[in-house]
């Protein structure tokens, strides 16, 4: 049942009831939102993980993400023979096309893409909305804790280094050696006889000795 006036006395009516109650909005840009981890923000990309793969561009549904790479031969220390490694020229997002489905993120198999809530990135030029690999990696530093890959445990760490200790040359503790030549070839309680005299004859023990 309406009369008069009684569209205008429920407004009131509700008026009065959420003025009492929490307001649920923030006053932003004053007060930032505290966003969950997860929020799908910006893609930030890890340029030292990247292979130049190429799954996230072939599997991105509006063809948004641009790479470019040329391979390089590469020497590393210790290795026998030199490898051959793709090295990242460009890599862009367009983010006027993105729909922040995550696909790329999910399909790429050495962790190089990520999700930051960073969201404060609106531009005044589209143009401007194509993030190069540079400013893709800038981003890495929003990204939280939670969504960076734990360190991966070096199992052949041990295995290298019991290996390591194996190959380790043997100190050798060696006897001292008798720099006197005539201890060198004395043996416990031998006797040793001078000679008496200048002729190098030895004394021989006499009856008279052994009566004294
Ligand atoms: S989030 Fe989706 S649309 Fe955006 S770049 Fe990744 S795969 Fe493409
Ligand atoms: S970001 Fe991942 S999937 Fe995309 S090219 Fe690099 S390694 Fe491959």
């Amino acid at each position: 049942m309406s009369f008069p006036g009684s569209g205008l006395l429920k407004g009131l009516a509700t008026t009065a009831k959420t003025a009492t109650r929490r307001a649920v909005t923030e006053q932003y840009p004053e007060n930032k939102p505290d966003l969950p981890d997860r929020t799908r923000g910006v893609i930030a990309l890890s340029i030292d993980n990247c292979t130049s793969c190429m799954l996230c561009a072939r599997e991105c549904p509006d063809w948004c993400i641009y790479i470019d790479s040329h391979k390089e031969t590469v020497q590393e220390e210790g290795a026998a023979r030199p490898r051959q490694v793709n090295v990242l020229d460009q890599f862009d997002i367009d983010f006027s096309l993105c729909m922040y489905c995550g696909i790329c993120i999910d399909v790429c198999p050495f962790d190089a893409l990520f999700w930051s809530p960073e969201f404060e990135y609106a531009e005044g030029d589209i143009r401007n909305l194509l993030h190069n690999k540079e400013g893709l990696n800038k981003w890495m530093d929003t990204v939280p804790e939670a969504n960076l890959p734990a360190p991966k445990e070096d199992k052949a760490a041990p295995k290298r280094a019991a290996k390591k200790a194996a190959n380790k040359p043997v100190a050798k503790t060696l006897e001292p050696e008798a720099t006197d030549p005539a201890a060198k070839n004395t043996r416990p309680n031998q006797k040793t006889t001078e000679p008496s005299d200048a002729s190098g004859q030895t004394d021989t023990p006499s009856a008279e000795d052994d009566q004294s």
